[in-house]
């Protein structure tokens, strides 16, 4: 597996438009202050509930968890598999991420004393790897821990970012998690420090309650999105 990928410097119209783009967003939304979780633990358990899932169905499946006071890395970790698949019922392939939170758990207690500072501490390059080298950790959930959880800078890239860059002409059909994520990296880099990391939590999250509430899968749904003002002549591309 990769690191974080390399950024690349992409063309100043494009840069320029995906940073209207937020203002546009963040101007209809407001800050929306994401990701919901209360503690970065909480944040790594939906980051892998959450994949082939609503969030309605994570918020059931954690909050069993949490009415158990099993939201903690040892107390979770020693819970039988099948036991925690019970658990998670409501977030669906109950079996398949029961098995994926406890191999989670095994690097973070067994690796890391139970201790998330400790899995998230070092270059985000070598964090990422680490995440990555979980069975079931995938770019997308290793990229939320880092950016929701680690405060890392790790652009997330979901299947909302592509849909929209999609429609707008800002990607191509064929463009890979890595080169949308490069892409990002490079156009919207102009903040430091934690005014970058705020910017790119809040850009992901603006991203997706636009693919909610406007752009669709079944069909985009234009008047009146933040991002009308951004279509290519003609309208969306797909
Ligand atoms: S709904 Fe239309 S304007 Fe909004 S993001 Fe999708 S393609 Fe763009």
């Amino acid at each position: 597996m990769t690191g974080v990928p390399s950024r690349s410097s992409p063309d100043p119209s494009l840069t320029r438009a995906l940073r209207t783009a937020y203002r546009s967003m963040r101007g209809h939304y407001g800050h929306l202050s994401w990701w919901p979780g209360e503690t970065p633990f909480e944040v790594c358990v939906g980051a892998i509930l959450t994949q082939n899932t609503s969030w309605k169905n994570v918020e059931r499946a954690i909050q069993n968890l949490k009415a158990e006071g099993l939201l903690e890395p040892r107390r979770l970790y020693g819970l039988p598999v099948d036991q925690l698949a019970v658990r998670l019922r409501p977030a669906g392939y109950f079996n398949v991420k029961a098995r994926r939170l406890r191999e989670f758990l095994r690097v973070l207690v067994d690796g890391h004393g139970g201790d998330l500072d400790r899995l998230f501490a070092g270059r985000t390059v070598e964090v990422r790897e680490r995440l990555l080298a979980i069975r079931g950790v995938g770019p997308e959930t290793a990229d939320s821990m880092l950016l929701y959880a680690g405060g890392h800078h790790s652009f997330v890239v979901d299947a909302y970012t592509k849909r929209i860059f999609l429609r707008h002409g800002w990607c191509s059909a064929t463009a890979r998690y890595d080169e949308l994520q490069r892409l990002c990296a490079g156009a919207l880099s102009q903040k430091t420090g934690d005014r970058r990391l705020d910017y790119w939590q809040d850009y992901h999250a603006q991203l997706v309650i636009v693919g909610k509430d406007f752009c669709r899968g079944r069909g985009p749904r234009c008047a009146g999105c933040p991002l009308e003002s951004l279509l290519p002549g003609g309208g969306p591309r797909v």
